[in-house]
């Protein structure tokens, strides 16, 4: 397999000729959709990549000049002469695009194009395999793509995990007024020795759903500050505790929590905590009324089918990734997220245009 630098190198002397053809005037190629300019400005007006920037030793706005030095042929320069200094900038810097040495027409696409519409890395690779010899391009390698992706879920993960922060499930009332979530636990992955789980919660009202990976931890130690933080409830008067459903007196307005018979959900705990529990117990209740926990079983088959069940993951895998100093639970949450990121566009039925916007709402530098 060819590595990155070699890649690097051809499209170098790639560029180079261009360059020779066309001298400075880069303008004359933006027919061409993959030309620097034009993906440049895009990338710009998407504010994926950073417009401008102030020099740090003269505060003047730099001028972009030509520069071979790089992958992009170009960088942000000042040359100030009080004091003389000569102040460079990369046009990545700050950008998700930063740590990469391919170009910036295969980044975008495999950005914009690929990811948020769960291509995989395999097709990617081959897509813009195809795409690069039609225009004549060198293309990259599925090592690029991969760390490309985990960066992009990660991004994802990030945001996701702010959002939930700021406002919790359990605000939207459900049936009879009241708000109601069911939660639930579902492995992720698992051998002889150990299984990885995911605990999730869903919200019957507008199905909102989030998902953590608590790694081999299920214990209410674990689980239950999770709930707190993400399922609100009411804070209402003891009286209406303990009234029945069955008869409409008064009802609690207190979030119902629906879970299975897992030990770790005992009643008291929730009740302390403000909700109310309703174990579902499968063999009996199993589908009947509102005791059941029919959402989150739909959230399983969904998350393990748009994650690609986690593309094809081992245990001996994620130990050695963990060797190699990479934090398993974010790099697990990420392709949660991702896979939430697409069960929210499948949701919303996103035209492609409004997928990619919702994607850039997540890689946004400013
Ligand atoms: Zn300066």
């Amino acid at each position: 397999m060819e590595s990155d630098s070699e890649i690097v190198n051809n499209f170098d002397s790639d560029e180079e000729e261009l360059q020779e053809e066309n001298e400075e005037n880069m303008l004359e190629y933006n027919q061409n959709e993959f030309q620097f300019e034009k993906i440049y400005k895009n990338l710009i007006d998407i504010h994926l990549l950073q417009k401008e920037f102030q020099c740090a030793k003269c505060g003047k706005i730099m001028v972009m000049v030509n520069d071979n030095s790089t992958i992009d042929k170009k960088i942000f320069r000042c040359r100030g002469n009080n004091p003389i200094h000569d102040s460079k900038i990369n046009i990545r810097k700050n950008s998700i695009f930063e740590g990469f040495q391919i170009p910036l027409y295969i980044l975008y696409y495999l950005t914009l194009e690929c990811f948020p519409f769960n291509v995989g890395v395999n097709k990617s690779l081959i897509e813009i395999d195809g795409l690069c010899k039609k225009i004549n391009k060198p293309s990259t390698t599925n090592k690029t793509i991969i760390k490309l992706y985990r960066l992009l879920r990660e991004k994802i993960r990030i945001k996701y995990h702010e959002e939930w922060k700021k406002k919790p499930l359990g605000m939207e009332p459900s049936t009879n007024g009241v708000p109601r979530v069911e939660i639930d636990e579902s492995e992720i992955i698992g051998n002889q020795n150990k299984i990885l789980w995911m605990f999730g919660m869903i919200d019957r009202a507008d199905k909102e759903a989030r998902v953590f990976c608590v790694m081999n931890n299920r214990t209410k130690e674990n689980l239950l500050p999770i709930i707190k933080e993400n399922i609100y409830t009411y804070d209402e008067n003891e009286e209406n505790e303990d009234s029945d459903e069955n008869n409409n007196l008064a009802i609690s307005l207190k979030t119902r929590i629906y879970s299975d018979c897992y030990s770790v959900y005992q009643t008291n705990d929730f009740k302390d905590m403000g909700y109310i529990l309703h174990r579902v117990n499968h063999s009996v209740w199993f589908g009947q009324g509102l005791f059941h926990t029919n959402s989150i079983e739909g959230l399983w088959s969904q998350i393990k089918r748009l994650s690609n069940n986690f593309s094809g993951l081992s245990i001996n895998q994620l130990e050695n990734m963990e060797n190699n100093g990479i934090n398993i639970k974010n790099y697990l949450d990420g392709w949660i997220c991702y896979a939430l990121f697409l069960r929210m566009i499948e949701k919303r039925k996103l035209s492609k245009l409004n997928t990619k916007n919702y994607l850039i709402d997540f890689l946004k530098i400013y």
